[in-house]
């Protein structure tokens, strides 16, 4: 059954009676996240299903989508960055709880029974933000042009970018180098 979203509410008594709620909410509801963002307009929808699993522990599953403006930090221009998130969380009350928790499960701790709805919800949008947002390549405007001074620009940035962004990249380029 989708309800009205309450601000607060306590996890414990909604997985007991196994609540759901659903819905939009709007971007600029999202105070931390607004500073991620290039504008703030747009839509957010959700999903939040409260229950209690096979441990009688509180669960939330869920769902969380938008289409998040972000600026690409290659041509300082907007790009749209879709979100389509899946949640599922155990409710703990204490922190050390957490050691009792299997590694594939993610945790949100509610220490004083009062778990602010729009906090989860934003959270799980601030989980999905990429590290450095940049448009594909392709669709990026400062790759664009046609000369050939602008595409050896590009190669220049690409090679810069492997080497900044991705530990994993480097190695792929030494191992290369010493299979040649
Ligand atoms: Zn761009």
């Amino acid at each position: 059954m989708l309800s009205q979203l309450p601000e607060f509410a306590n996890p414990w008594r909604l997985a007991d009676q196994r609540k759901s709620f659903g819905g939009k909410m709007q971007l600029r509801d999202f105070g931390r996240l607004s500073e991620a963002l290039l504008a703030i307009e747009g839509e957010v929808q959700f999903e939040l299903d409260f229950y209690l699993d096979e441990w009688k522990r509180p669960r939330i599953g869920g769902r969380v989508k938008s289409v998040l403006p972000l600026e690409c930090q290659r041509c300082l221009g907007r790009m749209d960055f879709p979100v389509d998130a899946r949640l599922d969380l155990v409710v703990i009350e204490v922190h050390q709880e957490v050691e009792n928790i299997p590694d594939t499960c993610e945790t949100v701790l509610v220490p004083d029974e009062q778990l602010r709805l729009l906090d989860l919800v934003e959270d799980e949008l601030l989980l999905s933000l990429p590290q450095v947002a940049r448009h594909d390549r392709t669709l990026c405007n400062a790759a664009s042009g046609g000369g050939s001074a602008a595409r050896g620009q590009a190669k220049e940035d690409s090679r810069e970018s492997v080497t900044k962004d991705s530990p994993f990249a480097v190695l792929a380029g030494l191992k290369t180098k010493q299979t040649e």
